[in-house]
């Protein structure tokens, strides 16, 4: 789940989607390569200005409007994918080789927590059966709060925004 993914990852993930780009007659450039091997090495979940922001500061020339439309094409081809956690803001994750999971997610402070509970699985299989039919997918979001006050605040937010806001001004 939420760690970096391993070098053998990141290689096969290059290969599935460069053979993407080449079936779908897309063109093959270094930016898209740069987006996804910034995805694969990121953790856990991030929108799309994280991303635009954390490959700015790592040097990159790429614009905004570069990362937000090489996401679509990742989560097209099914490398990356799209989650929704409330909200309007869309969330982006690794979809290739990481395990199946599940999230729990903070309304307050907008944390996001990672579960993997087999009994899910399960009760994929017994859909399956009973209804005759072939699942392929899954999403499964719990909505709630922190218990704890110290470690829910909208701090976090604000202290992305100032984050955010000082970056841009390199
Ligand atoms: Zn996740
Ligand atoms: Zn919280």
């Amino acid at each position: 789940m939420a760690q970096p993914a391993r070098e053998e990852t990141i290689n096969e993930v290059k290969e599935v989607f460069r053979i993407y780009l080449k079936e779908n007659k897309h063109r093959i450039t270094p930016e898209r390569f740069m987006v996804l091997e910034e995805i694969y090495r990121a953790d856990g979940h991030f929108d799309a200005d994280d991303m635009y922001f954390r490959m700015k500061n790592s040097g990159s020339r790429v614009s905004r409007a570069t990362v937000y439309n090489k996401l679509d094409l990742l989560v097209e081809c099914g490398l990356v994918q799209k989650q929704q956690f409330g909200g309007n803001q869309s969330y982006y994750e690794r979809g290739y080789s990481f395990q199946q999971h599940d999230h729990i997610i903070c309304d307050e402070c907008g944390a996001v927590l990672e579960f993997c509970d087999p009994r899910i699985h399960e009760i994929k299989m017994l859909m399956e059966r009973l209804h005759d039919f072939k699942i392929t997918g899954h999403s499964l979001h719990f909505f709630g709060h922190c218990n704890s006050p110290e470690n829910c605040t909208r701090k976090s937010e604000l202290n992305q925004k100032i984050r955010r806001a000082t970056a841009e001004r390199k």
